[in-house]
């Protein structure tokens, strides 16, 4: 597996991603290895980690993998019951 794919791995089966986690897995450039994914379409977010149980001295982030089609599914759903 390259970086770029555990990194990706590590996105889906989380629900969002500490960045120190990355370092934790020995994904060094793990900001680099996310620019590429969303160049490729992939919606990641960035957030500051609030988890109480990492206690950070500075600001860290944590990135969230969001489900894109899932979004549209709902919305088509919504749009059916507006117009009966
Ligand atoms: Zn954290």
């Amino acid at each position: 597996m390259t970086q770029k794919e555990r990194v990706l791995n590590e996105l889906t089966w989380r629900h969002s991603v500490c960045s120190t986690r990355f370092l934790e897995a020995h994904i060094p450039r793990a900001a680099a290895r996310i620019a590429e994914l969303r160049a490729e379409g992939y919606l990641i977010v960035t957030e500051t980690c609030n988890d109480p149980y990492h206690n950070h001295k500075t600001r860290q982030v944590q990135y969230r993998l969001q489900q894109p089609e899932q979004t549209v599914f709902f919305s088509d759903d919504v749009i059916k019951v507006v117009h009966g």
